[in-house]
């Protein structure tokens, strides 16, 4: 009787340790704890480095850029570290991480601008001027990058009418390598302007940013469902066509029977309805619930199945019309991060993301699809967002067409040859999208060749030209450098 007792506890036991496998990183607690062993978010190349620095004023950045100077040490600088190609850190070097450099300076409420220090956090601005019923005009999808990490890698949101950051900075300051400091804008050392937004931290360290702000509108969310042949004239039409529109954000299935074909469109347009507490901050909910399901579809196709239904009616609420503040809708729960928050020692989840001309979205849809099909990649997640086209900075990703934003999430093993297979894979994708007239997001691994990039972007010389122009001695690298710059 005990026996049977001690089996049935121990199977239970067996049973809810598995179940929360799907939940909690238990190999994090094992996970080596040296400081200066230092990655990012994707851990494809961790390497030690020198130090890293956590300062929280101007003149303690200054004493360590003169140090690297006369010790001719290498600086790289974080923000929050979602960058996925080694962009943050570089062998032996001093690591400025921005995280405490994360004051508001000023709040203009009459011509609606920001300015704020480079280290603080969307998640910091929404909640400053939320009292004010100001909202962020550009933003990532979560609110938890940095300003410094935004503007360096000229981040896109959902908006329909301002897509870059860039289209919403006004000006900024930069700390160079000679300990100088620089007021940059679009009429003050313009150049560095196009070169330091997109720039991945080569040309110095942005201390704080004056930025566009916008009202908080209330909007009214809605999904619906087609076929990803109708999405750019439904596109066109319905949506770029449509002046109440103000957000869209596309999800692909990643369901067997529907791969990347069935489509569930969300738009956000304007509204005069309300609700009570209409400006309340909303916050990611339900983690644990979403983290058991996103892991099961990580390992199991019936759970990418599930998760896609459940998609299609929580989160993008097809069918309904739900209202929400601007800022809301480019908050948790609509956007969510934690949910994501995965360490195996064994894989990790990479994104990819390609710009491609809305006119040749259909055909690099179908060859993308192909590709990862025949190469068997374990797909988790898909977005597509629209990009405005802007050629304001050296590195722009959609210089002269607008584009679909084709985001991509994928499970890969840490393993060599797991690697080596992605790093196939991610190159065939580049070439299709260049092909079809697009780009790819610098801001994700090193696994595009560095011909790749040249082709990607016209301009790739002219840039890492300046960079050595405006830095001669080097002293601002990363590993994102390292691969592509000579
Ligand atoms: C889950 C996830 C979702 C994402 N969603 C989006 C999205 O919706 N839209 C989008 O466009 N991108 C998206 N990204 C990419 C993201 O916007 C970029 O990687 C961004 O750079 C991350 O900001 P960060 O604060 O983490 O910067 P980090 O990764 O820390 O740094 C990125 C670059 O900025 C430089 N840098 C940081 N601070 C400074 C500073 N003060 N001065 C000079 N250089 C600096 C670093 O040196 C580095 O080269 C996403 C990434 C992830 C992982």
């Amino acid at each position: 009787m005990k026996k049977k007792l001690y089996l049935s506890l121990g199977l239970l036991l067996i049973i809810l340790l598995y179940a929360g496998s799907f939940v909690f990183s238990y190999s994090r607690i094992l996970k080596s704890s040296d400081p200066l062993l230092i990655t990012d978010v994707a851990r494809l190349v961790p390497l030690k480095v020198h130090r890293v620095d956590t300062l929280d004023n101007v003149e303690d950045l200054k004493k360590v850029l003169v140090e690297a100077r006369e010790k001719k040490l290498k600086v790289s600088i974080s923000g929050s570290k979602h960058s996925q190609g080694g962009h943050t850190y570089y062998q032996d070097a001093i690591v400025l991480d921005m995280s405490s450099f994360n004051k508001i300076l000023d709040l203009d409420i009459e011509n609606k601008i920001i300015r704020v220090q480079s280290g603080a956090k969307w998640k910091d601005v929404q909640k400053y001027i939320n009292p004010y019923k100001l909202a962020v005009k550009v933003m990532q999808s979560s609110y938890v990058f940095t300003i410094g990490g935004t503007l360096s890698a000229n981040a896109h949101g959902r908006d329909l009418d301002r897509s870059s950051v860039v289209e919403t900075v006004r000006s900024f300051r930069l700390l160079n390598a000679n300990g100088e400091i620089l007021n940059v804008s679009r009429t003050e050392n313009p150049e560095l302007f196009k070169l330091v937004i997109g720039g991945y931290g080569l040309f110095g360290v942005i201390l704080d940013v004056d930025i566009e702000l916008t009202d908080n509108e209330i909007y009214e969310q809605k999904s619906v469902v087609m076929d990803y042949k109708d999405l750019p004239e439904y596109f066109q039409k319905n949506i770029k066509g449509n002046p109440e529109e103000e957000m869209m954000l596309v999800r692909p299935s990643i369901t067997t029977d529907t791969f990347l074909r069935e489509l569930v469109v969300a738009t956000w347009n304007k509204t005069d309805k309300t609700k009570e507490g209409i400006y309340d901050l909303t916050e990611e909910e339900n983690v644990m619930r979403d983290k058991f399901i996103f892991g099961l579809s990580r390992k199991y196709t019936w759970a990418k199945n599930w998760r896609w239904d459940l998609q299609k009616k929580i989160e993008t609420g097809v069918g309904e019309a739900r209202i929400m503040s601007r800022t809301n809708a480019m908050r948790p729960p609509l956007a969510p991060l934690e949910l994501l928050d995965y360490y195996s020692s064994g894989d990790t989840d990479i994104l990819q993301e390609y710009f491609i001309p809305v006119k040749n979205f259909v055909p690099f849809m179908d060859e993308f699809r192909d590709i990862l099909l025949k190469d068997k990649v374990n797909t988790i997640s898909f977005t597509i967002r629209y990009v405005k086209a802007n050629n304001e900075t050296y590195m722009a990703y959609a210089p002269t067409e607008d584009a679909f934003a084709i985001i991509y999430m994928s499970n890969v093993a840490l393993s060599k040859k797991a690697q080596e297979k992605i790093e196939q894979t991610t190159q065939k994708i580049v070439d299709t999208a260049i092909n079809n007239s697009g780009t790819y997001y610098l801001t994700y691994q090193l696994y595009p060749t560095k011909e790749q990039m040249r082709k990607a972007y016209l301009n790739t010389d002219v840039f890492f030209a300046k960079k050595l122009q405006y830095d001669p001695s080097e002293m601002f690298v990363n590993k994102f450098y390292e691969k592509y710059a000579k």
